[in-house]
């Protein structure tokens, strides 16, 4: 019996890589997202661009023609909320007992027992290779910035953006305790240290009495030194928790519309109606785009030592957001920490993770822009599109609509950049054994 005469992904490379590098050539039947819905297209490239998209669009007529038989193609993914710098350090701090406090307090451990450069770096250099070899074109990270570390973390992460360029885009936020916005001049040495690295600058926010005078402290520096603002927001279940709505304020009291994103904000989602209108309302104003990191927030919230189940999924109010007009995207957060145990920085696996947890399956396809270009908006960064003058940066999957590409883990899939496809293996955990062996 004849299984199947499909071309499969292996054939696909194989023809692509045939293709030479200087000469012009026609994907067609190439399943593409348009305006949330999925249309079948032909993509033209050329000199590791995209020439043209559409049917029969010239010059591409004399091309080489690969056919693609109705295979998904996705932007290159667009990560707007990871952590590279406390990425895969679970070997040396063990889980711990999956909360946020206990968290912070074995990763705040590890940072001052064993984040040196070459640590920072050979952990960074890791999860940078995972998430190119997935699929993502731009990431965001978030980087601890304590005195001290600042020093560290941002040459690290400076010197692998550079080794990185072309394959994978970098920026970085820095990250640390908004009570530490009370020394006004540690801030504005993390503002020019971020400045000149081309990062944002950011903090964790939670409740605390001065909190409008310190975001006043951080949006005066971001202001002096041109910068956007990244805040990790009301990560908790507690209601009590509203600093969403004082950066909202903060931003409009700033002129700093557009300009700020927030991640978490975990207890948006579990406060009354009326609340959770009022606090849209002023991010709408405000234009804040919120970072969903469904990954994180399904392990950390809601967690329970009674041998209970947890009842909640974690999740900011996601659909709520969206429906007001603002500007909402799914992050990878943490990997391989006390934070988060699993990940791997895979934006399929993150976008799988929302649309499971968040419902956002009516259709799928309405929510993809949440991995591409809606977080490469609030990055500042013109990417996670497929058009014409684009460098030649998407993913081509075997399934032909996201059902079928989520279902499965396609962890065969054809990566491509300027026009190639991409020929990387993930790096081995056993890279790292090093790190832990040596303390
Ligand atoms: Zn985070």
């Amino acid at each position: 019996m004849k299984m199947s005469n499909h071309p499969t992904n292996i054939d696909l490379r194989r023809e692509l890589s045939r293709v030479p590098a200087h000469e012009g050539f026609v994907l067609k039947n190439a399943v593409l997202a348009w305006g949330g819905r999925l249309s079948l297209s032909e993509i033209g490239i050329a000199g590791g661009k995209i020439a043209f998209i559409g049917p029969g669009t010239a010059p591409g007529q004399s091309w080489p023609q690969i056919d693609l038989a109705g295979r998904l193609c996705l932007p290159g993914f667009v990560d707007a909320h990871a952590h590279l710098d406390k990425g895969h350090v679970i070997r040396r701090t063990g889980t711990g007992n999956g909360t946020l406090d206990t968290a912070i307090d074995l990763v705040s451990k590890d940072r001052s027992d064993h984040w040196s450069d070459e640590d920072v770096s050979a952990r960074m250099a890791f999860g940078i290779a995972c998430a190119h070899h997935y699929g993502t074109a731009v990431l965001k990270t978030h980087i601890d910035s304590q005195p001290g570390q600042l020093e560290i973390s941002w040459d690290v992460f400076a010197r692998l953006r550079e080794q990185w360029s072309g394959k994978i885009a970098l920026q970085g936020s820095s990250l640390f305790s908004i009570v530490l916005a009370r020394d006004a001049d540690f801030v504005e040495k993390v503002a020019r240290r971020v400045a000149q690295a081309g990062g944002t600058l950011g903090a964790v926010t939670f409740p605390v009495p001065d909190l409008d005078d310190l975001l006043d402290t951080m949006f005066s520096a971001a202001a002096r030194h041109g910068l956007l603002l990244d805040f990790h927001a009301d990560e908790t279940g507690d209601t009590a928790s509203d600093t969403l709505s004082h950066i909202a304020s903060a931003a409009l009291r700033h002129g700093m519309k557009s300009k700020v994103v927030a991640g978490h904000c975990c207890s948006l989602a579990l406060q009354d109606d009326a609340t959770v209108d009022r606090i849209l309302d002023q991010v709408a104003e405000a234009d804040i785009g919120l970072i969903c990191l469904p990954g994180c927030n399904l392990y950390l919230q809601d967690r329970r030592f009674d041998g209970t189940t947890p009842r909640w999924r974690g999740v900011t109010a996601f659909k709520e957001a969206k429906a007001r007009g603002i500007r909402v995207a799914l992050g990878s957060d943490n990997t391989r920490d006390p934070f988060y145990p699993f990940g791997d920085l895979d934006m399929l696996e993150t976008f799988g993770l929302g649309v499971r947890t968040l419902h956002i399956d009516s259709p799928v396809s309405a929510w993809i822009d949440t991995v591409t270009d809606t977080p490469a908006g609030m990055l500042g960064v013109d990417a996670g599109k497929l058009e014409p003058g684009q460098r030649a940066d998407f993913t081509i999957f075997e399934g032909r609509d996201l059902g079928e590409v989520l279902a499965r883990r396609e962890s065969d899939r054809i990566v491509v950049r300027g026009g190639r496809a991409i020929e990387t293996v993930l790096p081995s955990y056993r890279e790292l054994d090093p790190l832990f062996t040596r303390a």
